[in-house]
């Protein structure tokens, strides 16, 4: 089988964190996301977590060369056999130009990416609201799916807390990066005739639903385990 991969990509607050968690549940794809590596690192206070701490608090884009480092090598530390679900990556032309070569290097396969399309002011509104456990990770809002009990987690009891660059003027820059950098991997993955364009802005389960149906259709039931899809 060997390595096969899909990415999500989409703005800051388009759902790809929340997407990519429903969409390994209900399928083989290992989530793979360089935004919660990155936040491991900073609080391991690894020299990777070092590097990339003031652009993450900025809302800037971490350098590509080590973020393609980053990838490859969990990559080359992963089973030689598995479908990876890219979530935060690639985010610039460039990692996806190495993402492709080091794929063609070891004959895996990028399948689809899934461009998660989503109106600016439903992602303030999303960012502003979001908060995560500090323990688990899980993600609530404090309006669109908020905590049974306020500031404490549902899953493992944890504290939940707004993320350093979910403060709205981080989040007007990290919009702006995204547009900026993320056009031309739009139009790159355009004429490679692998994009698919999902209306981000409804319910998580439609969305979901959507994706899922539009994978059962491109592998015509090679995935092994696809499940929800309607
Ligand atoms: P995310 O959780 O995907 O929104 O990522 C949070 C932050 O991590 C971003 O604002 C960037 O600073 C950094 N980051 C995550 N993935 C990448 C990437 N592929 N390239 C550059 N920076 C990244």
């Amino acid at each position: 089988m060997g390595i096969a991969a899909i990415i999500l990509l989409g703005a800051p607050g388009a759902g790809k964190g929340t997407i990519a968690a429903a969409i390994a549940a209900a399928t083989d794809y290992a989530h793979f996301s360089t935004g919660d590596m990155l936040r491991e690192a900073v609080k391991q206070g690894t020299e990777l977590g070092r590097a990339a701490e003031a652009c993450m608090q900025q809302g800037s884009l971490v350098p590509d060369d080590v973020i393609v480092k980053m990838v490859i090598n969990h990559l080359c530390q992963g089973p030689a056999d598995c479908h990876y679900m890219f979530d935060g990556f690639p985010r610039t032309l460039a990692q996806a130009e190495l993402l492709d070569s080091h794929f063609k290097s070891i004959q895996a396969v990028l399948s689809s990416v899934f461009l998660l399309e989503v109106t600016r002011e439903v992602v303030l509104d999303r960012l502003t609201g979001r908060r995560v456990c500090r323990k688990c990770g899980a993600i609530f809002h404090i309006r669109n799916l908020p905590p049974k009990q306020s500031g404490v987690c549902d899953v493992c009891g944890g504290e939940l807390v707004q993320r350093p660059d979910d403060k709205q003027e981080t989040i007007i820059n990290r919009l702006d990066v995204f547009q900026r950098q993320t056009e031309n991997l739009i139009a790159y993955y355009d004429r490679q005739g692998i994009l698919a364009r999902v209306d981000s802005s409804r319910q998580k389960n439609e969305i979901v639903a959507d994706i899922l149906a539009m994978l059962t259709k491109i592998f015509s039931g090679k995935v092994s385990r696809v499940s929800g899809a309607s």
